[in-house]
């Protein structure tokens, strides 16, 4: 009589962590998973062989592997282009294209991609978008309000935001076309959370706009403190009037975010910081209270794009002054 007879295919707890993700991000609904890779890789389940993907040249790894490893065996083609040059993406479009995915700001050196700029070229074309906006979470960034039609989030991340839970979602401008597939492939395929993971990241997500505002400030703060430094090579941080995405940024965010990297002189250099610091706990992930450093290339796999000299950042809620205390004490 409740509606609810077995738990993969719905429970309360889920229902009501979706009610709430589709409302965060603006959308008619919401599927939840149980990690980040989850929700990406049942999106890309619901393609069929022969369609073709179009992806950034920059993105986090896992979804690139899920591209490439994965999905490639299926049919599903995959091509990556740079996103910050919308000339680029128009140019990638294949008569079998059906999705573009975006990551804005990108992993892990934060670059912008306008995303109703490729919204455009991707209604003309037929085809759907997905954006990853794990990073910018939607109290900064809203891409259903921009035309995309999939937000797709690894909950691990902010939404969680206290290392504490693993999560994904996937929020949908129309529960009708792809997001019914997804749905379909969530009850059959079973990559689903714990009706406790739902309830946990309920609780998380109460504190999510002010986790984020204050997170933000002390990252921006960081990035002006990094980038007047004379042993730092490089800030990648939106906030910064001189990143080349700054302005796009401004018009599609409300904020740039609480995660940044910087560049140091080698990567011997980088790796002998990150080991310095005390304060900061070296790992990988993100989006938690407690502030993260990495060496993100020793994580990525050989062929990374991404820089050996870089570290990459996640601020936390720690006193921004006893941060910058300690990288002072790591970089110099
Ligand atoms: C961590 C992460 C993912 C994957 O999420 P999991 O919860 O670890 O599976 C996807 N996208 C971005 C941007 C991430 O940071």
């Amino acid at each position: 009589p409740s509606g609810y007879a077995y738990a993969r295919a719905d429970n309360p707890n889920r229902q009501s962590l979706e009610q709430l993700l589709a409302e965060l991000e603006r959308g008619e609904a919401a599927a939840s998973f149980s990690s980040g890779q989850a929700a990406t890789t049942t999106v890309l389940q619901s393609l069929r062989p022969g369609d073709h993907v179009l992806a950034p040249l920059e993105m986090y790894w896992g979804t690139a592997s899920a591209l490439k490893d994965v999905m490639a065996g299926w049919g599903v083609e995959a091509s990556f282009v740079d996103m910050t040059e919308i000339a680029s993406v128009r140019a990638a479009l294949r008569p079998s294209t059906r999705l573009i995915w975006l990551e804005t700001p990108s992993n892990p050196r934060l670059r912008i991609t306008d995303i109703r700029a490729v919204v455009e070229i991707a209604r003309s074309a037929g085809c759907i978008t997905a954006c990853d906006n794990t990073c910018p979470t939607p109290i900064l960034q809203r891409p259903l309000d921009l035309g995309v039609d999939l937000a797709i989030h690894s909950a691990t991340k902010y939404l969680g935001g206290h290392s504490d839970v693993l999560g994904g979602a996937v929020a949908a401008r129309s529960r009708q076309g792809i997001f019914e597939r997804i749905r379909m492939l969530q009850a059959n395929c079973g990559a689903v959370p714990s009706p406790f993971d739902c309830w946990l990241l309920q609780r998380s997500i109460a504190t999510l706009p002010v986790r984020i505002r204050a997170q933000s400030e002390s990252a921006m703060r960081m990035a002006n403190y990094l980038s007047g430094h004379p042993r730092v090579k490089a800030v990648h941080y939106p906030g910064l009037p001189a990143h080349p995405g700054h302005d796009i940024a401004r018009r599609q965010m409300a904020g740039f975010g609480a995660l940044l990297s910087f560049e140091l002189g080698s990567r011997q250099e980088a790796i002998e910081a990150a080991a310095r610091v005390k304060l900061f706990t070296r790992a990988t992930s993100l989006g938690a209270v407690e502030s993260l450093i990495e060496h993100r290339a020793s994580v990525e796999p050989p062929d990374t794009p991404t820089p050996q000299e870089l570290l990459r950042v996640s601020v936390g809620l720690e006193h921004v002054d006893d941060l910058l205390e300690d990288l002072e004490q790591a970089i110099s």
